[in-house]
Formats: structure tokens, C-alpha cells, sequence
């Protein structure tokens, strides 16, 4: 097509991106690029708010809305112009929409607007609703013995009026499945204008609501009981309709919503960046994690203890690594001092257990000892086992930390240098908003992966008294990672309900599998 303008060309582009259905882990690899490089997105209403997330911070970012029934917050008109203003203006424009911008999205007209107004412009497609709530909720759809044909279609526009762009009598019996985009209102139309024009009453039907996301909601009936079931579940856009024989298929496939964490909600509570193994390995099993950082680490004001210690570190026997973070602030300040890994070469290391020294790893190092039981305690305990009398050590540590590791090393002999390196400051804000899922008893399980998650958590929550305590965290359930923690939750008046054999995020995940696994059964 050619343009009809002579604007100037300005190097802006817009780019049509599919935000695929929900799981934010559906959009394709060129939407993620196109994003992380945006100067402008505007996205709508069914669009993962979470893909916002690889938005560089600096990028504009409008809401277009689009609730189906509710307000709009442009207009399509006043979407098609801030399109052509921005990308006039010589920007990167990331125009995202649920789905397939090109299934039932306008995405279209969009075009067709930017290609008057002679601006660039690309596509890029996306997991459409239709599949991914057919997938998500076991049904395939299409199978060699069910059929080999499917139908995409509106239901937005009531099948009864006369100019109706769709011919139900020939889709009724002409589409081996049929999926309905937007016809949770029109559903006893719908349904029954199948069955007048042949469709056999008995057909299966399933509905799926938000498909792929942590709240999916899926009911299943025939053409004639679904708008009932549907009623009767309460189930409101967006939701997708699914009629035909493959829907069967469901008893047997159906795996997503049948994960053992689906619908539990879980607070996670590490530091935002240690979160994320937590966070992925819940959310495998079905959970929503709603992430609570409690803890923000810091650098500690002063380094004098470490700089002294690296100094001489060719005196040292030992260095001794119980977190992440002491290993991430320990290399940064060596760095900082102009040194490397090599510094360190004549003395030992230890690493508090399996992530620690998978993370030293990282920085060329192999860790000299492990010990079998992931503690301080476990680790001063193997240290002393192969002696330390004498032995000069240095511990790179949280400025407040548990002084079981370097106690118990000195009174074996040692001479231990505790070198604080970073330090853990409660965050503040988002009580209220913690305090009221809590209030809601929207909240099932609490993780706390370390003492200080505890303490601080309890902090951000802030009950009056005891009382209050009870009335907001005694029916959520706890996991603690290991001992010392499940001692702290103890010792704040609370339970443990869930706590690994071994001290680590993946056990503590397989904990509170089996944990609700037993009690679903
Ligand atoms: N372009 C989109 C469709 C937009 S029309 C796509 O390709 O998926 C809006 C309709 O899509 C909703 O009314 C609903 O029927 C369906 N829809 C979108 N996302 C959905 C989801 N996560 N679960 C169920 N239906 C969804």
C-alpha cells in the first residue's frame, strides 16, 4: 500500500506485539527484545502487566484499557493517534496486545492508520487466547479421531441480529471444534442457535477463564447445561468457549490446573534478587507468589576489618563463605581494591553449603570444604573435625549475624577475623497492602528462607499486639528453610508448618509439595 503523506521520515516505528494470552513466559522472543528496547509502550487491559517489567525504566508508558464492557481509557481513534504522534516524534513504540494482535485485537486498523500516515511499522504475532486455554486446560484442539478442523469466532456480536457476519448455520455442523472469543454474555444465544442449526445438544462444551495465568477457572458442561454451569460458577470475561468433541480429551490431560500448588498463594520474602529461584520453582507447581521483600542488603559503611584482613590474606588459613550476599559484596570490594581471585590463593575456602559454592564457582573458585549438614554450625563443625587450633580465619559476613560459626571456632582454638561486609535493612512500605490480603485470608503459605525474613516480615506486618498477631497470620500456614529460621518463627509466637530435611530452596519446594500433596489427597 502506498502512503498518502509526505511526512518526513523521522525513524520512529511502531511495533504490533502479541502479549500472548497471560503467563507472561508466553510472549515470543521478538516481543521481549522490542520491549527491553521501547521508548513508548502502550498496552491494554489483557496484557500482562508483568512483561512491563523488561520496559527500560526511562520508557513512557500509557494505558490504552479495554475492559470488555467497562471503561476505555482512549478511545480506538485516540489509540490509532497516539501511535502516529509518538512514532512521528521519531520513537520506539511497542504497541502490546493480548493474544495475537491480529485474532480479534483491532490490531488491523491500527495499521491501517499508521500506513496513512506513512510510519514503519512490523507485526509480531503471539500465542493466541484460543490455543493457550485449550492447552491449559487439557483439551487439544484438534485430534485425529475427534476432528480435523477448528473454528475461531466472535460471540461479541448477538447471533440473532440480521446483518450477523457469521454463518452459524453452516459453523454449527462445519467446524469439527469451535472456539468463541468474547461470548460469556451472549452464551445462551450462542448455544442454542448451535443446537437449532444441527449441532447435537449433548456436545461438550468447556469455558476457561484467564487462561494461563495463576487464577484460571475452568468448568465444563454440554451445549445445553453450559450456560447453567457457567452461572452457577460465577464465571465473568475474559473466558473463552470450547465446543466440541475433543473437550473429552480434558479427563485425561487436564495438567494445569491440577499441579499441586494451583490456587494456593504464597508469599515470598527473600531479597527481590534471590527471589527469583524461589519464585520459578513455586510458580512450576501452580503457585501465585506474591513477593514481599523484607530485607534490602546494603554495603556496610565501613570495610576496614576486610580491608585489613586482604591486606595479609596470605596469612589466612581459611575464608568462609555463609551467603550469597557475603560473596557478592566480598568479591566486589576485592575487585574495588584492584585485586582478583588470585589474591586468594594460598588459603582454603569453605562454603556454607551447595548454592554458596556453586555461586564461588562463579569466581573461579572451587570450594575446599562443604559440609554435609548446611549450617554454621555444620560448617564449624567439619572445620574442627580437621583441626583448627591456631588456624587464622576470616569470616565475610552481614554486619548482625547469628555468632554461632565464629564462637564455636574459637573455642576450638582458632583465630577467626569476622569482617562485616554488607548489611540487611527492613524495607519499608506496602504494609497496607500486606495487611489487607492478610486480613482477606487471601494469603496461604508464608516462606521465610532466613531468620532476618522473619523478624522483618513480622516488622512490615506490624500487629498491635498478640491478638492481632493471631487474628491476621494464625490460619497461614509457614514453611521454614532450616532450624534456626523455623526457630525464630517459634519464638514469635507462630508455627511451623512446613520445614526440609535439607537447608536449601529446591528441598524447601519439595517440602511444601508433598506438604499440600498429603493434604489434598
Ligand atoms: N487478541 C486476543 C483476543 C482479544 S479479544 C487473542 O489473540 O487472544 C478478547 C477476548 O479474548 C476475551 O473476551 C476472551 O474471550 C479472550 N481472552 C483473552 N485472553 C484470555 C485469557 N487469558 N483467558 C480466556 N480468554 C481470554
Amino acid at each position: 500500500m502506498k502512503t498518502e503523506t509526505n511526512t518526513p521520515y523521522s525513524g520512529g516505528k511502531v511495533y504490533l506485539v502479541g502479549a500472548g494470552p497471560g503467563d507472561p513466559g508466553l510472549i515470543t522472543l521478538r516481543g521481549k527484545y522490542l520491549l527491553e528496547r521501547a521508548e513508548v509502550v502502550v498496552y491494554d487491559y489483557l496484557a500482562n502487566k508483568k512483561l512491563l517489567n523488561y520496559v527500560p525504566e526511562t520508557a513512557e508508558f500509557i494505558y490504552a484499557g479495554k475492559k470488555g464492557g467497562g471503561l476505555h481509557a482512549f478511545t480506538q481513534e485516540g489509540i490509532n493517534q497516539l501511535l502516529v504522534e509518538h512514532a512521528s516524534a521519531g520513537k520506539r513504540v511497542v504497541r502490546l496486545k493480548g493474544g495475537d494482535p491480529f485474532i480479534f485485537g483491532r490490531g488491523a486498523e491500527e495499521i491501517e492508520k499508521l500506513v496513512q500516515a506513512g510510519i514503519d511499522f512490523e507485526v509480531v504475532p503471539g500465542v493466541t487466547s484460543a490455543t493457550a486455554a485449550a492447552t491449559y486446560a487439557g483439551i487439544p484442539i484438534t485430534h485425529r479421531e475427534y476432528t480435523a478442523s477448528v473454528a475461531f469466532v466472535t460471540g461479541h456480536e448477538a447471533p440473532g441480529k440480521k446483518e450477523s457476519n457469521i454463518a452459524w448455520d453452516k459453523l454449527a455442523t462445519g467446524a469439527g471444534t469451535i472456539v468463541i472469543y468474547m461470548g460469556i454474555k451472549n452464551l445462551p444465544v450462542i448455544t442454542r442457535k448451535l443446537i437449532d442449526n444441527g449441532r447435537a445438544s449433548d456436545t461438550p462444551v468447556a469455558v476457561v477463564r484467564w487462561a494461563s495465568t495463576p487464577i484460571q477457572h475452568s468448568v465444563v458442561g454440554t451445549l445445553e447445561t453450559i450456560t447453567d454451569v457457567v452461572k452457577e460458577a460465577g464465571i465473568k470475561p475474559p473466558a473463552l468457549v470450547i465446543v466440541g468433541e475433543v473437550v473429552k480429551l480434558r479427563k485425561t490431560i487436564d495438567w494445569f490446573e491440577t499441579r499441586p500448588l494451583f490456587g494456593k498463594r504464597i508469599v515470598v520474602t527473600r531479597t527481590r534478587d534471590q527471589a527469583s529461584e524461589l519464585v520459578a520453582k513455586l510458580e512450576e507447581h501452580g503457585a501465585e507468589c506474591l513477593e514481599y521483600s523484607t530485607i534490602h542488603i546494603e554495603a556496610v559503611d565501613d570495610y576496614q576489618l576486610l580491608d585489613q584482613a586482604l591486606q595479609q590474606i596470605n596469612t589466612y588459613d581459611w575464608i568462609l563463605f555463609t551467603s550469597l550476599n557475603a560473596i557478592t559484596y566480598f568479591f566486589k570490594r576485592l575487585y574495588d581494591k584492584g585485586m582478583d581471585s588470585r589474591a586468594l590463593a594460598s588459603c582454603r575456602i569453605g562454603a556454607v553449603g551447595r548454592a554458596t559454592a556453586e555461586a564461588l564457582r562463579q569466581y573461579g573458585i572451587c570450594a575446599d570444604m562443604v559440609p554435609d549438614k548446611f549450617t554454621g554450625e555444620g560448617l564449624a563443625e567439619s572445620l574442627i573435625a580437621g583441626g583448627v587450633a591456631q588456624s587464622r580465619i576470616v569470616l565475610p559476613r552481614a554486619l548482625k549475624a547469628m555468632e554461632t560459626l565464629p564462637e564455636m571456632l574459637a573455642d576450638a582454638g582458632a583465630k577467626v577475623t569476622v569482617a562485616p561486609v554488607y548489611q540487611n535493612i527492613p524495607p519499608k512500605g506496602r504494609k497496607a497492602e500486606l495487611r489487607e490480603q492478610l486480613q482477606q485470608g487471601d494469603i496461604d503459605l508464608l516462606t521465610f528462607t532466613s531468620s532476618s525474613t522473619v523478624t522483618n516480615f513480622l516488622a512490615m506486618v506490624d500487629p498491635a499486639d498478640e491478638q492481632e498477631q493471631q487474628q491476621l497470620l494464625g490460619n497461614v500456614q509457614i514453611a521454614a528453610i532450616g532450624p534456626i529460621t523455623a526457630e525464630t518463627v517459634r519464638k514469635s509466637g507462630l508455627s511451623v508448618d512446613i520445614q526440609p530435611d535439607k537447608y536449601t530452596i529446591a528441598d524447601m519446594v519439595t517440602a511444601i509439595v508433598s506438604h499440600y500433596r498429603a493434604n489434598t489427597k
